[in-house]
């Protein structure tokens, strides 16, 4: 499966946690490209878990997303991206610097996103992945019409089998 994202683009990546986000976006883009709000909610609290600091780890993912895109370059969101106004919010900022917007989907049954939760490190509760999941399916079915210039939906099938061009 071929991804291909024009230069001036700004891509979300929209997962469910735990399946594999920040896996694939560092290894399709360069570690600089990617704006991880894991890392923006440490870098504001010391505490990569405290979801009582969204406003401000978001403020932070905008500001760094803005002034890239100001700069004239490509960035990839690192979050789950399962909520529709978010998503909207940083479609609308694309589209304010003259970039095209993107969302990269992953796919994953709900049994696989447990699995590699359970596997990990830091572990995210189950039923956070089982409601997250939920939301994917509502995305799925209305990420289309939203406003975004390219979506990808990347089944578990294709997921080790991507490619991804910049097109200069
Ligand atoms: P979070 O939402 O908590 O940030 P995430 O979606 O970024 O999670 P990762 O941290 O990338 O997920 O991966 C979660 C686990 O799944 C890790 O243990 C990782 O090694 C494993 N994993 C990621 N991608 C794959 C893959 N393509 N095949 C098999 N295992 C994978
Ligand atoms: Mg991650």
């Amino acid at each position: 499966m071929e991804l291909v994202f024009p230069e001036r683009s700004l891509i979300l990546m929209c997962a469910a946690p735990g399946c594999g986000k920040s896996t694939f976006a560092n290894r399709h883009f360069l570690s600089t490209q990617v704006v991880s709000s894991d890392r923006c909610r440490e870098m504001v609290s010391d505490d990569v878990e405290d979801m009582s600091v969204h406003r401000e780890t978001f403020s932070l993912v905008r500001h760094i997303c803005h002034l890239r895109l100001s700069l004239g370059k490509l960035t990839v969101i690192d979050s789950t991206s399962l909520n529709r106004s978010s998503r909207a919010s940083f479609q609308k900022l694309a589209s304010q610097h003259g970039f095209a917007s993107a969302v990269i989907l992953l796919d994953l049954p709900l049994n696989v996103c447990l699995e590699r939760n359970e596997q990990r490190q830091r572990q995210v509760p189950p039923e956070v992945i089982r409601r997250f999941h939920a939301y994917l399916q509502d995305t799925k079915r209305t990420i289309r019409e939203e406003r975004f210039d390219q979506v990808y939906v990347v089944s578990e099938e294709e997921l080790n089998n991507v490619r991804v061009t910049i097109k200069r």
